[in-house]
């Protein structure tokens, strides 16, 4: 018998359990699928490995980076290319996120490039509802920026960029998991717009997101390859359905898998569409990176990512062709086909020539209430994002071992 069971093989599931098996303890992963990393994932598309999944980490905490160094990759962390994020906003062209905002929301309402967005009454109605008092901090994100900035503020700027982001509208965010820091720099800077330049100028330079070499999907392997040469123990295609299941295991078991330790709400589907094109104007990069969408314009994708601009791996391995890739909310009739028309809408130029693509679909676990005697790691109880799991997983690796 193991001291210790892991169910599921994503991210969660392997960094608990590689860091358990490298203290020395015996451990088994149990995983459902005949292959580790759930959402992080390979797939090939015009003969080029791209990401299916996740492609890219948050660098806050650095504790993605520290695993990544621990397994040999450190020099395969990449940036990505500087500059600023798109937003297609709901009508007119596509416009370069205002420069000094924190998830969309701004440091100064009145700054052009917001007004841009949100147009000039709409900003001067934040200016003048942020220079009141502030008597609370809402619980919501939502009601925070529509208290202190107004309807718009949350619908024409932050929403497409929360959305980006934690794939989650403000109204239902909590502000304490949208930034740890925020409402009470809210409170101690007197104003939302102070508070955003506060943290901002607190944050480290560079970028907020980091990539490898290669692709995100590398760690899977990495951390498999590492738990198997510590003595774990792998059993792939072995799915463990419920609580009562979990007691016929060995030893301590920790939950990495939504559904296992309590009912799963209902999770909310997201379809991705990749597009290996060849059009020499995209060399320009006429989107930078690529583009957040706000609801209500007049393309079905929510965001795309022009994944040949942002990783310069990418741009040398594609010789001269583009990666595009776009999200979907709402999984439309003819996926690739509206992925073109929408890429041709928001980049602004013309894809006559797709050489390839690739249609996937992920569903993604509500946060669920978990049964305080089990021990879960995973998005469903530390949120969506590698920095958020990987972290909570190595608290939760290193508790077990205090105890
Ligand atoms: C399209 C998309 C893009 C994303 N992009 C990014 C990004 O760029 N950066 C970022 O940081 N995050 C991103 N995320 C989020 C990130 O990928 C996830 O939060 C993270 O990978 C979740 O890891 P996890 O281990 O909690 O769960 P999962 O990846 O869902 O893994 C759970 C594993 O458990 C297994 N399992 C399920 N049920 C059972 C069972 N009953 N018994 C045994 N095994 C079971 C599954 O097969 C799976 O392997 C993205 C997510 C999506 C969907």
């Amino acid at each position: 018998m193991s001291d210790f069971s892991v169910v599921g093989g994503g991210v969660g599931g392997l960094v608990v359990a590689r860091r358990l098996a490298a203290s020395g303890a015996t451990v088994t992963l149990f995983e459902a699928s005949d292959h580790l990393g759930g959402t992080v994932a390979r797939h090939e598309v015009g003969g080029i490995g791209l990401d299916a999944g996740a492609e890219s980490f948050a660098v806050r905490g650095g504790g993605v980076s520290a695993l990544l160094g621990e397994l040999g990759m450190q020099e395969d962390i990449v940036a990505p290319a500087p500059g600023p994020a798109w937003l297609q906003p709901v009508t007119g062209t596509a416009v370069p996120l205002p420069a000094t905002a924190l998830l969309g929301i701004p440091s100064d309402p009145l700054a052009d490039d917001v007004v841009r967005v949100v147009g000039l009454a709409a900003a001067e109605q934040a200016a003048l509802l942020d220079a009141r008092p502030v008597d609370d901090v809402p619980a919501t994100l939502g009601a925070l920026v529509r208290g202190r900035m107004g309807d718009d503020m949350v619908d024409l700027l932050v929403a497409p960029v929360v959305h980006g982001v934690h794939s989650q509208h403000p109204d239902e965010l909590a502000v304490a998991r949208a930034h740890p820091g925020l409402a009470d720099a809210v409170v101690s800077a007197g104003s939302l717009g102070g508070a955003v330049a506060r943290l901002r100028a607190a944050a480290p330079p560079g970028a907020a997101v980091a990539g490898i070499r290669g692709g995100i999907n590398r760690l899977v392997p990495a951390l498999a390859d590492d738990f198997v040469r510590r003595g774990g123990d792998l059993r792939l295609g072995t799915r463990i359905d419920h609580l009562g299941a979990l007691g016929a295991l060995g030893g301590t078991v920790i939950v990495a898998a939504p559904g296992v330790a309590a009912p799963a709400a209902p999770g909310r589907r997201i379809d991705l569409v990749t597009l290996v094109v060849e059009q020499d104007e995209l060399d320009a990069a006429p989107r930078g990176t690529g583009l957040l969408v706000a609801a209500g314009a007049p393309v079905g994708a929510r965001a795309l990512t022009h994944a040949t601009a942002k990783w310069a791996w990418l741009r040398e391995a594609a010789a001269g062709r583009h990666v595009v890739r776009l999200s979907y909310d709402e999984t439309p009739a003819d996926p690739v086909a509206a992925a073109v028309a929408d890429a041709e809408a928001l980049l602004g130029v013309e894809l006559p020539i797709v050489v390839d693509a690739a249609h996937v679909f992920w569903m993604r676990p509500a946060a669920a209430s978990v049964p305080s005697e089990v021990v879960a790691v995973g998005e469903t109880v530390a949120g969506s994002g590698l920095a958020g799991i990987v972290a909570h997983a190595e608290r939760t690796a290193a508790d077990l071992l205090a105890r």
